[in-house]
């Protein structure tokens, strides 16, 4: 993590005083090795894989939790599966299988507080996980 200012926000999240880092890759603001984009959704390498097959799956719109959900953004989600299933599908994935998971909250393993799905495959994934 860079040395710059981070601010704990009141969701146990770590916030840069620049704002979301996950709005910023939105907007082009910081780099990201992006694999899928359409109007919803953007799709870039995890900085840190933990297999190797690890992308991350954003809305375009910043929710920060699962429990922020509104009417409508079931569409986004929708829409996120679908485009995971793609990029797995492009990478040769489909008879390996893969992961699609979302760390909910600081219980839930969550760190970027902007909703994600991690797509994790290329090695053993074991169950249930740590
Ligand atoms: P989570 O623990 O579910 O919130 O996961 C956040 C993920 O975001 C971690 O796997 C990080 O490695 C990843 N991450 C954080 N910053 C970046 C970044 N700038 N570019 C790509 N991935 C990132
Ligand atoms: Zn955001």
């Amino acid at each position: 993590m860079s040395n710059r200012l981070l601010l704990v926000t009141s969701l146990g999240g770590v916030m840069s005083l620049q704002g979301c880092i996950f709005c910023r890759i939105v907007n082009r603001e910081i780099p990201a090795s992006v694999v899928y984009e359409d109007d919803h959704i953007l799709a870039f390498k995890d900085a840190n894989p933990v297999a190797p097959v690890h992308i991350l799956f954003i809305p375009k719109k910043h929710i920060a939790t699962l429990f922020e959900l509104q009417e409508g953004d079931e569409q986004i989600l929708g829409r996120l599966q679908k485009a995971a299933v793609q990029v797995a599908r492009d990478l040769g994935l489909e008879g390996r299988g893969f992961r699609l998971v979302a760390n909910c909250q600081e219980g839930g393993g969550q760190v970027v507080f902007h909703v994600h799905y991690h797509l994790l495959a290329g090695r053993k994934l074991n169950w249930p996980p740590g």
